[in-house]
């Protein structure tokens, strides 16, 4: 491993802010050109690295996904055509996540420091309501082969203490740090959200747990200090809370973190009520 930079999958995302990230090294601001020639040589030379058949295997795996995900959330990909090539991409990230650690942990970190199941919207995790229409959709319902059109509320949304929104804690006048909340591989970042998008996620995070079988979409985010092919353990920090997303940058949008899990299952992900995880955090 030189300078930090574990291969080449941190060219997949040359243009993440680190340097405006509080949590990642102060050095990997200064030193993105050296990393990028660096990145580009241990692509180039199968001569570098010891172990670079396990690289180009993870560079197939994230690209694959990344561009996969894209084409749904975009509605570039026929539906049937996506759901045909979804296990396909599933084994691939499967087969690239075994080289990790995955020791899961029966109660799962909450992922939002310094909050609780209390900060949970709805009652008693009801927020979750995968089958309805919500927002603008004019579609009823979650299907994750909708992409940015998707219906429904399959997820959790966690509130923060923000009245003023600005994105930093009311009490604390610190940025709110958002945590893994299981062992967790990054597979996507979306990290040049802009007002006026209409990507509803704003600044996203795609994580992998192979061995739950689940995909993690934590959304609205506004720094982001994770990057693709990047092994967290439970508990690490992913970047912080934020406004970004078509309506949650809106004046009438509280800002939250929405989290979602996806199941694989049976050749297709679907949306997995975690409430009973949340809930498990008291402080
Ligand atoms: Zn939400």
């Amino acid at each position: 491993m030189l300078l930090g930079i574990k291969g080449p999958e941190w060219l997949l995302q040359p243009f993440t802010p680190l340097f405006l990230c509080p949590f990642a090294p102060r050095s990997w601001g200064a030193n993105r050109a050296g990393f990028f020639l660096l990145s580009a040589a241990l692509i180039c030379s199968p001569f570098v690295g010891t172990n670079s058949a396990a690289r180009a295997s993870s560079q197939d795996a994230l690209i694959d996904w990344q561009s996969f995900e894209r084409q749904v959330r975009d509605g570039r990909i026929e539906k049937d055509v996506a759901r045909w090539k979804l296990p396909e991409i599933m084994a691939h990230l499967k087969n690239y996540a075994a080289v990790y650690p995955f020791l899961n942990n029966s109660k799962w970190t909450f992922p939002v420091r310094g909050y609780d199941n209390r900060s949970v919207g709805g009652q008693n995790g009801d927020g979750f309501q995968p089958d309805i229409y919500y927002g603008r959709s004019a579609i009823e319902g979650y299907d994750f082969f909708d992409g940015n059109k998707h219906g429904g509320h399959p997820a959790h949304d966690i509130f923060v203490r923000d009245r003023n929104q600005d994105g930093l804690d009311d009490t604390t006048g610190k940025p709110i740090e958002i945590v893994t909340m299981t062992a967790s591989l990054v597979i996507g970042v979306v990290t040049d959200w802009k007002p006026g998008s209409v990507l509803r996620g704003g600044n996203v995070a795609w994580l992998y747990n192979p061995v739950l079988g689940m995909i993690f979409y934590y959304a609205h985010l506004n720094t982001i200090c994770v990057k693709p092919g990047e092994f967290l353990k439970q508990g690490a920090p992913i970047g912080t809370v934020g406004r970004t997303g078509a309506a949650a940058n809106e004046k009438r949008s509280p800002t939250h973190l929405h989290l979602m899990v996806l199941k694989y299952d049976s050749g297709s992900l679907t949306p997995y009520d975690f409430y009973k995880y949340l809930a498990d955090n008291r402080y």
